[in-house]
């Protein structure tokens, strides 16, 4: 069975990182979407919150499962019998840090290989950072995030829940 890990902050998961994912199940039997914990980046969203959400999101999408990982990416792909790294890009600006670390991740274990997907245009602009300044300030991030990514924004932020 061809087993690929997407690791990420996802703080929120996005719509960018969910067709990602999608995508990736057409090529990978499973897809385990790997929440990284660092005790030094606390985030919006805690890690039992992140994986609440993405556990949601995922309900539908056979294949799909999500874990939390630290320590070094590579140790836990091969911890999980995978080999595959599944990173999603945008723009260039994606392409250097991307390209750092899939050598850096290949220097530490030669045989867990980087796979790139080239975002929908759709998501082209959308971040997890993004999003959260966006809510921050009350922007409507519906049809950016899943549903309820957006509602646990809204509350986060202390606005109203969605009226129409
Ligand atoms: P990290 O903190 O490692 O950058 P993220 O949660 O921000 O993790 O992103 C995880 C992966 O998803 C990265 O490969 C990132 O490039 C990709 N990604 C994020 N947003 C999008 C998007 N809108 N479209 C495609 N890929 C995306």
């Amino acid at each position: 069975m061809k087993i690929a890990v997407y690791p990420g902050s996802f703080d929120p998961i996005t719509n960018g990182h969910l067709s990602i994912l999608r995508r990736g199940l057409d090529i990978f039997e499973r897809v385990i979407v790997a929440v990284a914990v660092n005790p030094e980046k606390s985030g919006l969203f805690s890690i039992p919150e992140r994986l609440e959400m993405i556990n949601e999101v995922i309900a539908n999408l056979p294949g799909a499962s999500v874990d939390t990982f630290d320590g070094l990416l590579v140790d836990y792909v091969e911890s999980v019998n995978s080999n595959v790294i599944l990173r999603g890009l945008r723009a260039m600006s994606d392409f250097e840090y991307e390209f750092q670390m899939a050598l850096m991740n290949r220097r530490l274990k030669r045989r867990v290989q980087s796979v790139f997907l080239m975002t929908d245009y759709k998501w082209f602009y959308v971040s997890s950072t993004i999003i959260k300044e966006a809510a921050a300030l009350g922007g409507d991030t519906n049809g950016l995030v899943p549903q309820v990514v957006a509602r646990r924004l809204r509350e986060k932020f202390g606005l109203p829940p969605k009226t129409k």
